[in-house]
């Protein structure tokens, strides 16, 4: 068999946790399987290298952020190759020129374009553990690019798809997925399967627990997928097309805290006007979310959108610079606001759910600033200051009305 087997920062982050990844890898490798190791940076390494940074040029250019940030993940793997050489185990650390991870050149979010299998067959057709180094990608000009924060999943699914290997595990600091961030709702609950469509609204709605690419490319390319923990045996989370459905599904809660809101006030309400304004916005690459569009008052509208933080320095300025042909008077933005999402396969073909989440809202005196609802996914906008709050909201509602159903499924029995 052979097996990808991904780490996170937090399972590496120190001598101890090195030796017992090296370990949990030389099990399976003993037991005769191949072994594909991604690992993440250690512990914070990341956060410190970004703090570094700021410290330097708090506008450092996108591709030396993704020089320094590649580095961490190179310290990882070539610590983690010297533990199973302590142990007697072959094993090869390699980074992504020397795998051939080709990718975009969108530094800071770049997406694998191809990736060589020759050098990670030829090593284990050799019996050697190979060791690769997580997030990171080759450009055309031959430069690193990262692949978002958390990306270390994706080449972890990306090996997998592209070796055809038998299991991809992804291994964390938590048991598997939870109905929500068990760091926020010490009463979310495990599940033991969830799907594809699922965990990628839920990854997608900020539930980090896994990079929303990572689901996405496991989708396409059906990989085999487990979420577990480095830090015991338990079982974790297995992520595949279908579950077996009972009545109507809400699996899970997600916050985005990553998220800000921008304004234009005013821009001419006819035809066109929209489609020039996010156009634009999509030709920088800026991703936008949740959409609302005021009722058109004297010949103007007001249309509010969300984009992720990091791309809200860029959305200002683009608009800003464009505001005349776009037609825009004013712009106005909100970086204190967070989304909460609730997630759950045939959603919609249930009416009440939505009201029910407003419900709790209101119970709470959470204010919604904004609704977008896919078939599969409701999320609003709130205060951020309300977050914690909104998604111990949702999962009251979760933890209420869900029991247990045969075969350990999460399912929703009563909704009203
Ligand atoms: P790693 O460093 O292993 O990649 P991450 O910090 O990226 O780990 O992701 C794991 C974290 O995701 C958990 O510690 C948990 O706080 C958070 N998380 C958010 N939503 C969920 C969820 N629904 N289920 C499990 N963990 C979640
Ligand atoms: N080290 C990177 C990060 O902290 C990638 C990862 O952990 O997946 O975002
Ligand atoms: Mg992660």
């Amino acid at each position: 068999m052979l097996i990808v087997k991904k780490f996170g920062g937090t399972s590496v982050a120190n001598k101890e946790r090195i030796y017992n990844v090296a370990r949990r890898c030389i099990e399976d490798y003993k037991k005769g399987h191949s072994v594909v190791v991604v690992l993440s940076a250690m512990g914070d390494t990341t956060d410190d290298l970004l703090a570094l940074a700021n410290d330097i040029n708090p506008k450092a250019n996108k591709r030396e952020l993704d020089m320094l940030l590649t580095t961490g993940e190179q310290v990882s793997v070539s610590l983690m190759a010297m533990a199973m050489h302590a142990m007697d185990v072959p094993a090869v650390s390699l980074n992504a020129f020397q795998v051939g991870m080709n990718c975009t050149s969108r530094y800071g979010n770049a997406r694998f374009k191809r990736i060589d299998t020759d050098r990670i067959n030829h090593e284990l057709d050799s019996r050697k553990i190979v060791i690769v180094t997580g997030f990171q990608g080759i450009t055309k000009y031959d430069d690193y690019a990262t692949l978002g924060r958390g990306g270390s999943d994706t080449t972890a699914v990306a090996l997998a798809a592209v070796l055809h290997a038998d299991l991809c595990e992804i291994y964390t600091d938590v048991d598997g997925v939870y109905t929500a961030d068990p760091r926020i709702v010490p009463n979310a609950r495990k599940l033991p399967e969830i799907t594809y469509d699922e965990m990628l609204e839920l990854a997608t709605a900020g539930a980090k627990v896994l990079h929303n690419r990572s689901v996405e490319m496991a989708k396409k390319y059906s990989v085999p997928m487990v979420v577990r923990s480095s830090l015991n045996e338990s079982e974790g989370t297995i992520v595949k097309e279908v579950v077996k459905m009972e009545k109507m599904l809400i699996t899970g809660v997600a916050a985005d805290k990553n998220t800000a809101r921008i304004s234009v006030i005013g821009v001419e309400d006819r035809p066109g006007i929209a489609f020039k304004i996010f156009n634009k916005l999509a030709k920088n690459n800026i991703n936008v979310d949740i959409i609302l569009q005021s009722v058109g008052r004297d010949g103007t509208k007001d249309i509010s959108f969300t984009v992720s933080q990091d791309d809200l320095k860029d959305a200002l300025t683009i608009l800003e610079e464009n505001k005349e042909p776009l037609t825009i008077k004013n712009i106005t933005h909100n970086e204190g606001v967070a989304k909460v999402s609730i997630v759950g396969a045939g959603m919609m073909t249930n009416p009440g759910v939505a009201s029910k989440l407003f419900e709790a809202l209101f119970n709470y005196g959470i204010n919604i600033n904004m609704i977008s609802t896919s078939e599969i996914r409701i999320t609003v906008l709130v205060e951020e200051s309300e977050i914690d709050k909104a998604v111990r909201a949702r999962n009251l509602i979760l933890q209420n009305k869900i029991c247990k159903a045969k075969g350990g499924r999460i399912s929703v029995l009563y909704l009203c």
